[in-house]
């Protein structure tokens, strides 16, 4: 009996709180009492948001420390992205990356600028041996910061399996964040669906929920759905808009495990552990992509495609379709939890109402339509597409175009990955042409062209309509902290504002006295600086040259006296 009793109580223990009792060693990354403003999972564009965001109490250069003993083994410089970033390896074949910073210390500072001094560039990336620059826990690595693509003062921070670069779930490894609010459930959306999980277009249906006394309701606590949504082969799933908070803050942070049941069978399960770089891309099948970009609700769907390879789903009944007929009512339970076991449910109960079921023999003709299993080549004597298997994560309407204009599907539709694009110029193309495509929001992307003969090729992420384009304007370079006429300056740091209008910056370079130093650049806002260190003094002449994709050309020059 008593054998039984601890047996009961070491499963409960262990079965409740495995991740959270499991022994870690690592410590904070930073010295402040540890917040987040984003959590592992998160729904970005393209991506799950792969670690978490430590506040920085909205400054910059706090202090980093490494969270465990190893060696740092690999650095990058970019000014997108992540930005300033380091990478340290630790004997447990776990990784820990901390992104954003605005400034490396001690040795690996001297590397870096050693590097961007030899390869004259202020964009590099170093990998390093266990010998080069082993860290012990504590150890303190760079300053916090707002590089990359980081649009507030934040330590973007990561765990990833060494071998594979998988993402994991940081909070799964003792970093102890307060949390007793459950998640949120904000709506739920019904779809009718073929056996392969694609959503049947024009037949999905959305249901508010809202938070009463005793818990999530919709509607009466029944929805009813038109007969149509039932298929011969198919059935239906559902998508719930869902969002989670941790205690004292008002972000909005992911999802981290759901469930959905009909009648007594678990259909659908999520729990959002760890996901690969080479997979995050899927969240553009896993979310509902339309209700994300358009109206900026979060919905994860209880059901998949037979092609999503995500990992976080930890049950999977027939895809999380459920095959219904006209007239049928079904029992629907939903479950929304967070790491630490706050839960939010959702009971409702789904009529199909009476009538005819969706008898259409082919939903996705295949004239009209691209699958994700099959690759195309279409082809004119003006324009060629290539496209490779899992491109595409749902059938997608082909609205080819080969001659005159030129498309393939539509802008507003997401792909898995680039289609090769090659149009033929009317004229002999030059390095000033290029490959663009117009994406959703009407604007015009410009697309890394190479050029052989008559006929320009690049790759795209986009779908859409493109077009040959020509760029002979330069650059344009215009001092931001100080004034073109200062003749004198006691600035320590030199900021210009850089902007290129039609395709992208590709070289940016600042000269004094004919020597080559180090100009920073910051992608999101378009400027580029100098931190003149004390020793500098006196009349000197810069020589700003700021080059686009095209080639074309800025130089910026000036004398002017240091104080
Ligand atoms: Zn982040």
């Amino acid at each position: 009996m008593i054998k039984h009793v601890i047996l009961v109580v070491l499963l409960y223990f262990f079965g409740q709180t495995a991740y959270s009792q499991t022994k870690h060693s690592y410590r904070s990354p930073l010295n402040i009492p540890l917040a987040i403003s984003a959590n592992f999972g998160e729904l970005r564009p393209n991506h799950f948001h792969m670690g978490v965001d430590f506040k920085t109490n909205g400054v910059e250069g706090l202090t980093l420390y490494a969270v465990e003993d190893g060696f740092i083994s690999r650095v990058k410089v970019s000014p997108f992205g992540y930005g300033k970033v380091i990478y340290i390896d630790h004997p447990n074949g776990v990784t820990s990356v901390y992104a954003h910073c605005s400034a490396f210390k001690g040795k690996l500072d001297s590397l870096v600028k050693i590097t961007q001094e030899k390869e004259q560039n202020f964009e590099i990336e170093i990998y390093f041996t266990e010998k080069d620059l082993p860290v012990k826990k504590g150890d303190a690595i760079a300053l916090s910061g707002n590089t990359g693509s980081s649009t507030a003062p934040h330590l973007h921070f990561e765990l990833r399996d060494t071998k594979t670069e998988d993402a994991l779930n940081p909070l799964l490894y003792g970093f102890e964040i307060a949390d007793h609010k459950a998640p949120e459930i904000r709506g739920i959306k019904v779809y009718s669906l073929t056996n392969e999980g694609y959503q049947i277009p024009g037949k999905a249906k959305y249901f508010k929920v809202t938070k009463g006394q005793f818990g999530y309701y919709v509607g009466g606590d029944l929805i009813s759905i038109p007969s149509d949504f039932s298929t011969l082969l198919g059935g239906i799933g559902f998508a719930v808009e869902v969002v989670d908070f941790v205690d004292g803050s008002t972000n909005t942070c992911g999802l981290y495990g759901s469930a959905l049941k009909a009648e007594k069978d678990t259909l659908f399960c999520q729990e959002i552990k760890r996901v690969s770089f080479d997979e995050t891309r899927y969240i553009n099948s896993h979310k509902d992509y339309v209700e994300y970009t358009v109206n900026k609700r979060k919905f994860h769907k209880s059901f998949k495609t037979d092609e999503n390879p995500l990992d976080m789903y930890s049950c999977s009944q027939n895809n999380g379709v459920i095959p219904v007929k006209p007239g049928d009512t079904l029992a629907i339970h939903y479950a929304a939890f967070d790491l630490k076991g706050n839960k939010s449910e959702l009971k409702f109960k789904t009529a199909v109402l009476a009538g005819s079921p969706n008898t259409t023999a082919t939903i996705f003709p295949s004239w009209k339509y691209l699958f994700p299993d099959s690759s195309y080549h279409f082809q004119s004597d003006q324009a060629e597409f290539y496209v490779n298997e899992m491109t595409f994560y749902e059938p997608t309407l082909k609205n080819l175009s080969l001659k005159g204009t030129f498309s393939l599907g539509d802008a507003k539709t997401p792909i898995q990955q680039a289609i090769t694009v090659k149009l033929k110029s009317s004229n002999k193309p030059t390095s000033k042409n290029y490959l663009a495509v117009t994406t959703a929001g009407g604007r015009v992307k410009p697309l890394a062209t190479s050029i052989e003969g008559d006929w320009l090729t690049a790759e795209s992420i986009y779908l859409g309509s493109f077009s040959i384009k020509t760029d002979t304007l330069a650059p344009s370079v215009t001092p931001l902290n100080f004034k073109e006429t200062d003749l004198i300056t006691t600035k320590k740091r030199l900021t210009w504002k850089v902007m290129e209008y039609q395709t992208l910056l590709s070289d940016y370079d600042l000269f004094i006295d004919g020597k080559w130093v180090l100009l920073e650049y910051e992608e999101k806002s378009n400027y580029v600086f100098y931190d003149r260190p004390s020793t500098l003094t006196g009349e000197h002449e810069l020589l700003l040259i700021a080059k686009d994709r095209c080639g074309n050309v800025k130089e910026w020059r000036k004398k002017i006296k240091f104080q």
